[in-house]
C-alpha cells in the first residue's frame, strides 16, 4: 500500500514536471504562440469531438522493451495492469454503443494475463474491428507467446506494430540492442500465418517514428522504401506504413531536454503547424481508457494525467457517449505534434 502510494505520488509529480516544462519556457515568454492561440485564430477553440469511433484501451504499462522515445515510459518494472473487472466494463460500453473499433495498446498488451480473454470477448461481441498494438519482439521473447500470430488470426484482429527503420542500426538505437533481428523473426511468423499477404484479409501495419528530434518524412515514400527493403532483404510483406511524429512527453521529452534539443524541436513543430490538420486530430474520434478505467482524450493526455473534461465523465463506470461527444478536449503544447506537417495520429498522417 505504502509502495503504491509512493508510486502514485511519484507519477503525479512527474506529470506536473512535464506540464510545467510544456506550459512555461518558450511559450510563456511569448517566443512561440500557444496551441490554444493557434487553433483559436482558426475558430477551432474549444476543440470538440466529431463522433467517438475508436475505443483505445491501454491495458497496462508493462513492456519487455524500454525504448528511448516511449511516451508511456513503459518497461518490465511497470506494475500497472488492467483487471478483468475493468476489461468487462470496457466490453459493456462496447456492447451498448455503436463504437466500431477496439484498439488495444500498452506497454506490451500481450503481457497482461487477461489479454487473450479480453480480445476473444471483444471478438464474440462482434466489434467491427479489433486492433492490437504489438511491439513484435514480445512474440519471440518467450515460448508462451509463440502462438500469438495464430491467436491473432483466429480472432481476426488487425496487427499494428512499431518498426522505426528497415535496418538494425537505427531500429536498435531507438528500441534496444537486438530488437531489429527479433522484429524480423516476429514479422516472418506473422507472414507465415497470412498477415500482410495479399488476399488473406489479415492486416499487418507498421508504424514509423523518427529516431531523433525531427519530423517524419513523406508517408507514401517511406512506405515504398520499407516495402522494397523488407521484401528484398528479408522477404517480409506488410500492408500499410503509418508515420507518427514523436510527442514531446515522457522519455522523449527527457531526451529533448538532456540533449539540448527541446526548444529547437518545439520550434520545428510550431513552424510546421498545418491548419488543415486540426480537424483530423485523433482525439476528435477516439477515447482513451487507462488501466484503472479513467478516460482521456488520447493516449498522450493519459500519460500527462490530463483526464477528460469533468462534466462529460471521467471513468468507464459513468461512460456516457452523448456527454463525451459534447466534451471540450483538453489541449496543451504537446498537441503541436499532431498538427505538424501532414498531421499525426495512431493511424498515421491525417492529411
Ligand atoms: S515504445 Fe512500445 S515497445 Fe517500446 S517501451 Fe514503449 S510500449 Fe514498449
Ligand atoms: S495530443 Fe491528444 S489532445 Fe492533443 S491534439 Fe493530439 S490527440 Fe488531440
Amino acid at each position: 500500500m505504502i509502495k503504491s502510494l509512493h508510486a502514485r505520488h511519484h507519477q503525479l509529480a512527474d506529470h506536473q514536471r512535464q506540464l510545467e516544462v510544456l506550459e512555461n519556457s518558450i511559450f510563456d515568454s511569448g517566443q512561440l504562440p500557444t496551441f490554444r492561440k493557434k487553433i483559436e485564430s482558426l475558430g477551432h477553440y474549444p476543440l470538440r469531438p466529431s463522433k467517438i469511433e475508436i475505443f483505445q484501451v491501454n491495458i497496462g504499462y508493462m513492456c519487455n522493451q524500454v525504448c528511448k522515445h516511449c511516451h508511456v515510459d513503459a518497461g518490465p518494472d511497470r506494475q500497472e495492469i488492467m483487471s478483468p473487472e475493468t476489461m468487462q466494463q470496457c466490453l459493456d460500453v462496447l456492447s451498448r454503443t455503436s463504437i466500431k473499433t477496439l484498439d488495444i495498446t500498452g506497454g506490451a498488451p500481450e503481457m497482461n494475463p487477461d489479454f487473450r480473454w479480453f480480445v476473444s470477448q471483444g471478438h464474440q461481441l462482434g466489434v467491427s474491428e479489433i486492433i492490437i498494438r504489438s511491439n513484435l519482439t514480445i512474440i519471440v521473447s518467450n515460448p508462451k507467446y509463440y502462438d500469438l500470430p495464430q491467436f491473432f488470426k483466429n480472432q481476426g484482429v488487425r496487427v499494428c506494430s512499431s518498426l522505426p527503420f528497415y535496418n538494425a542500426g537505427k531500429t536498435d538505437r531507438q528500441r534496444g540492442e537486438g530488437v531489429f533481428e527479433k522484429s524480423v523473426q516476429a514479422l516472418k511468423m506473422l507472414n507465415d500465418v497470412g498477415y500482410g499477404k495479399d488476399g488473406s484479409g489479415l492486416i499487418l501495419d507498421l508504424v514509423y517514428n523518427p529516431v531523433g528530434a525531427f519530423l517524419p518524412g513523406d508517408q507514401a515514400q517511406l512506405q515504398r522504401d520499407f516495402k522494397k527493403e523488407l521484401k528484398d532483404n528479408f522477404n517480409i510483406e506488410f500492408n500499410n506504413l503509418f508515420t507518427i511524429t514523436n510527442i514531446p512527453i515522457s522519455r522523449f521529452l527527457d531526451f529533448l531536454i538532456e540533449s539540448g534539443n527541446y526548444e529547437d524541436y518545439m520550434d520545428k513543430l510550431v513552424s510546421a503547424f498545418n491548419p488543415a490538420a486540426v480537424s483530423g486530430v485523433m482525439c476528435r474520434n477516439t477515447i482513451s481508457v487507462d488501466w484503472q478505467g479513467y478516460l482521456y482524450d488520447c493516449d498522450f493526455n493519459q500519460m500527462l494525467g490530463l483526464k477528460t473534461e469533468k462534466r462529460a465523465s471521467q471513468h468507464i463506470s459513468t461512460f456516457d457517449v452523448d456527454n463525451l461527444e459534447r466534451r471540450e478536449i483538453v489541449i496543451g503544447q504537446h498537441c503541436f505534434a499532431c498538427t505538424a506537417g501532414a498531421g499525426s495520429s495512431c493511424q498515421g498522417a491525417t492529411i
